[in-house]
């Protein structure tokens, strides 16, 4: 009872599934199998030393007790400094982190305020396990270290007046390429993470292929995935941190298609494009939902009251009440009412005569009217079962100017093409083969390459 009042009949035909909408369809990952695994580390770039985040420090930063024990008021202690570490505990501030360290809360108050006040770090945004080193002397605070992130430590410590005063040194990074490759017996996610890939890198990856496959319905064993992502190690060539996905392959027997990070000078939008410089990302996402089941699909049905065969111009996702629904494309609302059988109806207009329509909603999202702007992936209302339904779904059409037509068979217009920008596609095929050559090189080594077309974040 989960489609139109006028529509009965249902299948059982799968629901694709866009992974671009968070975690959430990464447990469809998490029963994917373990992967062996062929994987190498490269150094980049002749200098090697980029380092994230603030500017790089020109060199390695002296050790903190150098630094500490030559400031003024350390030259002559009284008695000798004592050195505790702890790392930030669940809802706990780094006030209190600092004076569970044994500090007195006002001086641990004051020495982090410098932190603030120079922006140094956000207290809003502190993660658990955050660390922090304190010195303390005769049951004072004389200076502290937060670990900020990977590579990037803030120190304070007196100034020849007594003033706190804080510094951020930034280790020094060295950029190279790693890549994780095998076939998928179970998990993609956990393996790259074992191998040291970050959540973000796995996100990144699932979002690539979110318009390609359904990783819950279209991963088969036997099947293989590769991804090629950023790595910052340290001096002593330990990673302490990952960075953007470059390549994200899969060969498979639902699709065999590699994608490769790349941002056009020209419009200066990162995308993934695959080898022929086509962009992965679509005009259209293939269901404007997640988690849903298609319970009646467009074409022909028989009118359950009439006894009349009609068209059915959409899609009936089932879903229960107050499950996302997500704008399928840019573009602009041109309806945002009820609208008879239909209920709360929204209708989107896209460029190229496109128009996307969403019926039996149970309420907009917030602020959503016509004439609003939304981008794909955006959520515009929720399932319900307004207007003609006898059950919560989600009444899906696609019209191309003014047709309707079946969106689970849509031939969905790609993203851009560089081939069509002359003046761009030499710096994607560059940029391709330098990617080309960090997965040629499989095994472990050391191999001096620069991205060109993807300088490292400054
Ligand atoms: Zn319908």
């Amino acid at each position: 009872m989960t489609q139109d009042a006028q529509n009965p009949a249902e299948t059982n035909a799968p629901a694709r599934r866009p992974l671009s909408h968070g975690m959430k369809s990464l447990i469809a990952l998490l029963v994917l199998g373990t992967v062996s695994v062929g994987m190498g580390l490269f150094a980049a770039g002749p200098t090697g030393s980029h380092g994230p985040g603030t500017a790089s420090a020109a060199t390695a930063p002296p050790p903190l007790a150098v630094t500490l024990l030559t400031a003024p008021d350390l030259s002559a202690p009284a008695t000798p400094a004592t050195y505790v570490s702890g790392t930030l505990k669940q809802k706990e501030t780094l006030t209190g982190l600092v004076t569970r360290l044994g500090a007195p809360a006002n001086e641990a108050a004051a020495a982090l305020q410098t932190l603030y006040d120079k922006e140094l770090i956000d207290p809003r945004r502190l993660l658990p396990g955050l660390e922090a080193d304190a010195v303390l002397d005769d049951g004072h605070l004389r200076a502290l270290t937060v670990k900020a992130e990977p590579g990037r430590n803030l120190f304070i410590s007196h100034d020849t007046n007594g003033d706190w005063i804080a510094a951020a040194l930034n280790a020094r990074l060295t950029e190279g390429y790693r890549r994780v490759a095998g076939p998928i017996d179970t998990s993609i996610y956990e393996t790259a993470l074992k191998l040291g890939a970050g959540d973000q890198q796995v996100v990144d990856f699932a979002s690539v292929f979110a318009y390609d496959i359904d990783f819950q319905r279209e991963i088969h064993p036997g099947d293989s995935f590769e991804m090629v992502y950023q790595v910052y190690t340290d001096e002593t060539g330990t990673p302490v941190k990952a960075g953007d996905l470059v390549y994200a392959g899969l060969n498979g027997q639902a699709l065999t298609r590699g994608f490769y990070r790349f941002t056009p000078p020209d419009d200066g939008e990162t995308d993934y494009f695959d080898e022929n410089g086509e962009s992965a990302t679509k005009f259209l996402m293939k269901t404007p939902i997640n988690g849903a089941r298609i319970s009646s699909p467009f074409g022909q049905r028989k009118h359950p009251i009439s006894g009349y065969t009609r068209l059915h111009k959409g899609t009936d996702f089932a879903a229960p009440t107050g499950t996302p629904v997500y704008a399928a494309g840019n573009g602009t609302v041109e309806w945002a009412a009820r609208r008879g059988g239909y209920g709360n109806y929204i209708i989107i207009r896209h460029a190229n005569g496109y128009k996307t329509a969403y019926g039996h909603l149970s309420r907009y999202a917030k602020g959503l009217r016509k004439g609003k702007r939304v981008r794909q992936g955006e959520i515009i209302g929720y399932v319900g079962s307004t207007g003609a339904s006898t059950g919560p779904h989600l009444h899906y059409e696609v019209y191309i100017k003014g047709a309707p037509v079946n969106a689970m068979k849509l031939k969905l217009p790609t993203g851009r093409k560089l081939a069509e920008s002359s003046d761009v596609m030499p710096a994607f095929l560059a940029t391709r083969n330098e990617i080309d050559g960090i997965r040629a090189h499989k095994g472990a080594g050391v191999l001096t390459v620069s991205l060109s077309g993807n300088p490292p974040s400054p």
